[in-house]
Formats: structure tokens, C-alpha cells, sequence
């Protein structure tokens, strides 16, 4: 498979990218090459894809389900009861929503954690995305479920060579208040053992930080560091509630955090330190969570909403410039993922999106990444490749009629348990 992008903007220049298999092999101002398919780029700029650092992807099916409510009572009375009914089949049919909408607004990446991993693995595979899978482990703080947690997640593991090599299936205990010490403690072994990501939500709200400290002692990520569970493989995520020291031990563990600024405000869960955080020098990306606390899974609406956050907290409109934001969106997010992309650069993976320069968010086309962070919609996405393969192009989707159907089949069937 080769692809050659003719005449597209890319760095304010006018120029030919041809892809062979998975990379991008050549970029010149004039390519003679002939290929299988050639895209016609005059209209277009060339851009890396997103990478979603932190979802749960089948909650598509939960949008708009359970609005409106503090984060505990959200989960205990709602989430959770519901989630008690889903089967395989409901996360498959809910990723593949995830999966059309991210495409959809040029993201090739997200780093799951939820139930059923396999439907979510499918799903990612078929629609030709990159993904991190995690069975999430919640052992309702019960250390004896602890052996039947690694079990799980290492079956997953095992399941590996099941999909293609774009899928891999990751460790992620839920968080401290729903997983024991043991669990944590052993499932960040197997994630060292193996080589494999490990995704944790920390310190998300004031209440987590406060039952922390009664329960341990500890403040959240203090508790985790006594555990031994931080190092560079894991990302923590939402991190809303952090002091200097756990600042310091973070950045010392090289620890990235997943800043999800729409759900972190749609449940109030109090305002993330943007500045405090850069001036300790920790690695962060931007994420969208679950569509249940955002509503959707829009890394544009999320860059946007992480610099306008940032801003209003520090009270200074120079804090989150749009060039770091789309950073923090796309390179940042790949490295952290361990994925040589998110640079449209030879020998980089062949990940990237086209976006029109006609679409009217994008008029006039001098000053593109300040205008996809501040003004971009998805609809001024072209085209999306991922791995060399293109997933979108004139904004069509394979499928996209018969995964919207699957999508509100699932749906009913699950409120309907
Ligand atoms: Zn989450």
C-alpha cells in the first residue's frame, strides 16, 4: 500500500508526501513517484492526528444518560447500576460509536480503560485506529480478588496476537477508593514485567483526596508513590488535586498526567493547576474521558476548553499558548502512548489528518494551529489516515450508517435490562 498527498500545505509550504506502507517515506516540494492512490492536497494542510490519552470509549452509549450530578453520586446511583447490565456486544457497538466520532474529528489514538476489553479491541481493529485497551480492575477494595484481578488482566494480555499490531491491551486498575493496595501493587509489577502502559485516575475530586487521607494517611498520589506503582509507563489521570510534593514526586517518577478539562468541570471536580503543574515540569496531555462526562470525544473542543481553563484559573491570558496545546494534543500524547508519531516527518508513522482550507473556521489560513485550538470544528476535517491507511476521506466513514444503527440497537437493548 503507498499513498502520495500532492501539493499540500505543510509548515506554510507547498509540498508532496508520499506514504509507503505504515511511514512517511518522502516529503519533498515535487515527488516523482507512482503510486496506488494519489490525493489531490491543493485545498488542504497536512497536520498530525490527535491522541486521546485517556477515554472509555463504549460509554458513547451512556451520552447525555446521567447529567448534571456530583461525581460520586454520578457513579454510585447511575454509572454503576447501569454498567452492571453490559455485555460484550454493547461495548463492541459502543466503540464503534467512539471510534466514528474520533475518527471524525481527526483523532487515530485513544488509551481505554473500561469492561470487556475484547468488543473495545474488535472494534478499534475493524475501524483501523490505534488503541491501548485496559480491562479496567475494580476489586471493590477486597485484596483476596486480587489473584482473579491480574488474571484478568493478564488474559487480555495474552490475547495480544488476536489483533493487529496497532491494538494493544494495557494494565489499569480503576483508582484507590474501588481497587486494593494488593491489586495496585501487583498489577503495576505486571505492567513492568510485560512493558505495557498502566492508566490510573488520581486524585479527581476533593472528597478522593480527603477519604485518602483518612484511610492511608496519604494524600492520593503520596499513597501511590508508598506502593511503589509510579514510573514512566504510567499516566495518571485528571490529577485536579495536586500540592507541591505530589507535583515533585510525579515529575521525578516521570509520571504523565491526562488532563481532561470537560469532564473535570461538567462534575465539578475543582480546577487544575495548570501553571503549577508546567512549572514543575510534568509531562501533560490533553484527553477527552468518557463521552458520558464531556459529552463527546472532541480533541478540538477539548484543546480548546484545557488554554481557556488554564487561562481563567491563572487569570493570565498568555498561560496554555495554542502551539503547546496542540502539542499536549497530538506529539506529547504519542510519545507518552510510546508511539514514534504525531510529527508529519519521514520515518515518523503515517498518522495525519487534511483539513480544509476553505472551511469557514479556517478563513483566513495564516495562522492554522492558533486556529484549530480556538476555532476549528470537525467538520473542517477532509481526511484522516491512520498507519498509512486512510479511515476518512470528503468526510465519509466506511460504514458509518450501519454503526450508528448497531449504536442505538445497544443502547436500547441496555436500559432496557
Ligand atoms: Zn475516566
Amino acid at each position: 500500500m503507498s499513498l502520495l498527498i500532492k501539493q499540500v500545505l505543510l509548515n506554510n509550504e507547498r509540498v508532496d508526501v508520499y506514504i509507503e506502507h505504515n511511514n512517511f517515506t518522502a516529503i519533498k516540494p515535487k515527488l516523482s513517484i507512482s503510486t496506488d492512490t494519489v490525493i489531490d492536497g491543493s485545498r488542504f494542510a497536512i497536520l498530525p492526528a490527535f491522541y486521546n490519552m485517556h477515554t472509555h470509549s463504549a460509554m458513547t452509549l451512556m451520552r447525555g444518560y446521567a447529567d448534571d450530578l456530583e461525581l460520586h453520586a454520578w457513579l454510585e446511583d447511575h454509572i454503576w447500576p447501569l454498567e452492571s447490565n453490559l455485555v460484550e456486544e454493547h461495548v463492541y457497538h459502543g466503540t464503534r460509536l467512539a471510534a466514528l466520532e474520533m475518527i471524525k474529528s481527526g483523532t487515530v489514538f485513544f488509551n481505554d480503560m473500561y469492561f470487556f476489553p475484547y468488543g473495545t479491541a474488535k472494534a478499534a481493529d475493524e475501524m483501523g485506529m490505534r488503541a491501548d485497551i485496559a480491562p479496567v480492575l475494580v476489586d471493590g477494595m477486597d485484596a483476596s480478588r486480587s489473584d482473579e484481578m491480574i488474571a484478568y488482566a493478564k488474559e487480555a494480555i495474552d490475547h495480544s496476537d488476536d489483533y493487529s499490531s496497532r491494538v494493544r491491551f494495557a494494565v489499569s486498575p480503576h483508582a484507590i477508593y474501588t481497587v486494593s493496595a494488593d491489586t495496585l501493587i501487583k498489577s503495576a509489577e505486571l505492567a513492568r514485567k510485560e512493558n505495557l502502559p498502566y492508566q490510573i485516575h488520581i486524585s479527581e475530586s476533593e472528597t478522593e483526596v480527603k477519604n485518602s487521607l483518612k484511610q492511608f494517611g496519604l494524600r492520593p498520589v503520596q499513597y501511590l508513590e508508598s506502593l511503589g506503582i509510579l514510573s514512566p509507563n504510567v499516566t495518571a489521570v485528571h490529577c485536579v488535586h495536586l500540592d507541591d510534593t505530589d507535583r515533585k514526586i510525579l515529575k521525578n517518577r516521570g509520571v504523565t498526567i491526562a488532563h481532561c478539562p470537560a469532564s473535570n468541570m461538567k462534575l465539578s471536580s475543582g480546577h487544575f493547576d495548570y501553571v503549577s503543574a508546567k512549572k514543575a515540569g510534568l509531562n501533560i496531555v490533553v484527553a477527552t474521558d468518557g463521552a458520558c462526562s464531556n459529552n463527546n470525544l472532541s480533541m478540538l473542543d477539548e484543546m480548546k476548553i484545557a488554554t481557556l481553563r488554564a487561562k481563567v484559573n491563572s487569570g493570565d491570558p498568555t498561560i496554555a499558548p495554542a502551539q503547546e496545546i496542540f502539542d499536549m494534543a497530538t506529539v506529547k500524547a504519542a510519545e507518552a502512548a510510546g508511539l514514534n508519531a504525531g510529527k508529519i516527518e519521514v520515518g515518523m508513522l503515517a498518522d495525519c489528518m487534511l483539513v480544509n482550507l476553505n472551511h469557514p473556521t479556517l478563513v483566513p489560513s495564516g495562522h492554522l494551529i492558533s486556529d484549530m485550538v480556538y476555532s476549528a470544528n470537525p467538520e473542517c476535517i477532509d481526511t484522516v489516515i491512520c498507519d498509512g491507511n486512510i479511515l476518512m476521506q470528503d468526510r465519509k466513514v466506511k460504514n458509518e450508517e450501519e454503526i450508528i444503527k448497531g449504536a442505538n440497537e445497544a443502547y436500547s437493548d441496555l436500559i432496557k435490562k
